[in-house]
């Protein structure tokens, strides 16, 4: 994608660190009231008046958390705001302003870096944050992106990991399992052209598994919407790493238990399909694959008739004992202990 030979590009080196960021960031406007200064200072300055601040960093690696040979830069850009946005709705908060710092080789010319902050500038504007600032400078080899997310809430909305109560009904928002199938694809496809250059796949019968892995939405509406269902989270995490990891995130810091039903977990047909194409098992793909950026709360039972058949949130099971551990009931009755088998993009013989 970056060797299209035809199109002059234009070396980085050639701009210097001031114009380079210039050139990336012109098109960036402010819009969020909060935002009092921007881009241009030592530091951006914000307000949030009576809210609480939130911020949470992502730190995306070249090599570890994306592959350009499939990844087009302009989704990276809007991906990378994604992951991160989704750490303050996971927050049960709004998410108001970002900063981007970038570590680029010379390598990546001038229009490569610009396709990135397409991507950046398009999430800016579907989500209606501001860009306030960011730090850029060059390494040796690969792309490395650092997102930090700020947003806001009133105190008493904000939900914690830790807030679960037993008998809690835990719940997750869309489907799950896509990002990850979609990742199954690339891979393959990327293998097939690594052998055969001349190939040209035809990839429409994967569409939405691709979109979850190169384009994902974060989960923006969903405090919005359980405040119009008159439903309080009392605890939600992301679904970065898989179901099951995040779940065990969840339970472990509320110091409880959790059961939850195979049959109820949300799998979209077309990820069904590619999961029998692959030899995956579909449930596995949803507790263990990544990248979905759903989310994963729980909610006081009584709430129940409040949630119950709504087309964006699934029922998946409730909150135990902490003695009964993490269980799911399988779609034959069987009881498996749910493990943490989450990827988080560090390979298994690092992680300690
Ligand atoms: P400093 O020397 O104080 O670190 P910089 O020269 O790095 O300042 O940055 C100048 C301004 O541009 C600052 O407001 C900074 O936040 C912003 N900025 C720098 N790099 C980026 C980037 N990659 N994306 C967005 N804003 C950036
Ligand atoms: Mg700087």
């Amino acid at each position: 994608m970056l060797e299209d030979k035809n199109i002059p590009k234009t070396p980085i080196a050639t701009l210097g660190e001031f114009a380079l960021i210039e050139a990336l960031t012109k098109s960036f406007e402010i819009k969020e009231s909060s935002t009092q200064f921007g881009i241009g200072d030592d530091a951006a300055v914000i307000q949030h008046e009576k809210d609480e601040t939130l911020i949470s960093t992502d730190l995306l690696i070249e090599g570890i958390h994306f592959d350009l040979s499939y990844m087009p830069l302009k989704h990276l850009g809007y991906k990378a705001v994604m992951v991160n946005l989704s750490d303050i709705f996971a927050m049960n908060a709004v998410a108001t302003q970002i900063t981007v710092s970038i570590a680029v080789s010379n390598r990546f010319p001038l229009e490569a870096l610009e396709e990135l902050y397409l991507g950046i500038h398009l999430a800016c504007k579907n989500y209606k944050v501001d860009l306030v600032g960011g730090d850029t400078t060059s390494s040796t080899k690969g792309l490395v992106i650092s997102v930090t997310a700020i947003g806001k809430a009133n105190k008493d909305e904000i939900a914690f990991r830790n807030g679960a109560k037993e008998g809690n009904l835990v719940l997750v928002t869309g489907d799950l399992g896509g990002a990850f199938m979609g990742l199954q694809v690339l891979e393959r496809e990327k293998a097939v052209f690594q052998v055969n250059q001349q190939s040209q796949p035809d990839l429409s019968e994967y569409s939405y598994c691709i979109e979850r892995q190169l384009k994902p939405e974060s989960r923006v509406d969903i405090k919005a919407l359980l405040k119009d269902l008159g439903v309080k989270p009392t605890a939600m995490i992301d679904v970065s790493d898989g179901l099951s990891s995040e779940i065990l995130h969840l339970s472990k810091a509320s110091k409880l238990g959790c059961q939850i039903y195979e049959d109820k977990i949300p799998i979209d047909p077309e990820v069904v399909k590619t999961c029998e194409e692959f030899k995956i098992n579909n449930t596995t793909a949803a507790l263990n694959g990544g990248d979905d950026y759903e989310l994963l709360f729980t909610i006081e039972q009584s709430d129940f008739e409040k949630v119950k058949g709504h087309p964006h949130l699934s029922i998946i099971g409730h909150m135990t004992d902490e003695a009964c551990g993490y269980n799911m009931v399988t779609g034959l009755g069987q009881q498996i202990e749910l493990t943490a088998q989450g990827w988080n993009g560090i390979k298994e013989e690092e992680k300690d």
